[in-house]
């Protein structure tokens, strides 16, 4: 296991080896961080082809296999990435989910499972950080909206209600840490070029692009770059604000 210089922040980003969890990481390996990307087991696969890419960089990926859904889980991983590499000072929650469909079709099963992973999954998360963050007097907490958080979307109640309950989570969990140098913030992405928006009809795809005033969906990297500026030692003025980074989207309307 390398040393790790104690100057050297540590940073947990949920989701990580996603389409915006890679992004993320990179982003805050690139600013020094020692990133660990924390997924489903099975998505350890992609950490060598990370780890190539970053190899001229300063910071570090490593990973650890936890499903956010788990509060033992998310308890025990904690733990472990702590006593390793010292407390945590960075939280990304990029862990999401889709159960698509109308409402009318919705079973028990779409709507609870998603809420488990999307939403119980930051709660699980940041209670077992908030209190390390707090003692040492510093921390930056970004969770992972979405911009269907913000204007609802058909066939997406149970997405819709997540997020836009992760953005009141991190207002009220900034209020409470926001005197012990912890800052807590939502980014609520607007449609990305990944695999989630991929899926889409091309006719959905085309529509989308053309109410977006940018003319083109975000890249990861957009995402990257706003989560990246909230997570900054130097952002510690910022707190409870939701961030949209979506192309102009609301201009639309
Ligand atoms: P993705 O599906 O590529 O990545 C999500 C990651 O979360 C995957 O690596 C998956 O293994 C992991 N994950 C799922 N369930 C988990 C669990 N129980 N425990 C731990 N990890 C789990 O999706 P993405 O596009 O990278 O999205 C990342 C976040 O951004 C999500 O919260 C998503 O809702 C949000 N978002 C995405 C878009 C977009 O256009 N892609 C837009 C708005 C918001």
């Amino acid at each position: 296991m390398n040393q790790i210089p104690k100057a050297r922040r540590i940073a947990v980003v949920t989701g990580g080896m996603g389409g915006l969890g890679v992004a993320i990481c990179r982003q805050l390996a690139n600013a020094g961080r020692h990133v660990i990307a924390l997924d489903l087991a099975a998505r350890v696969e992609r950490l060598a082809g990370l780890q190539h890419e970053l190899a001229d960089l300063e910071g570090i990926v490593g990973f650890e296999p936890a499903d956010v859904s788990d509060f033992e889980q998310c308890q025990q991983v904690i733990a472990r990435i702590e006593q390793q590499h010292g407390g945590i000072d960075v939280l990304v929650n990029a862990a999401g989910i889709t159960r698509d469909t109308s409402l009318r079709k919705m079973s028990p099963q779409q709507w609870h499972e998603l809420m488990r992973v999307n939403l119980d999954g930051v709660f699980n998360m940041c209670r077992h950080v908030v209190d390390g963050m707090s003692s040492r007097g510093f921390g930056r907490i970004v969770n992972i909206s979405s911009v269907n958080g913000q204007t609802g979307q058909f066939g997406q109640t149970n997405y819709s209600a997540a997020k836009a309950g992760v953005h009141g989570f991190s207002m009220a969990l900034a209020r409470e840490t926001a005197r012990r140098g912890v800052t807590v913030n939502t980014v609520s992405p607007g449609y990305c070029d990944t695999p989630m928006v991929a899926a889409v009809s091309a006719e959905v795809r085309e529509q989308i692009i053309a109410d977006i005033p940018v003319g083109r969906l975000g890249t990861p990297g957009d995402i990257a770059r706003a989560v990246g500026f909230l997570a900054a030692d130097d952002a510690g003025y910022l707190t409870g604000i939701n961030l949209p980074v979506n192309g102009g989207y609301f201009m639309s309307f």
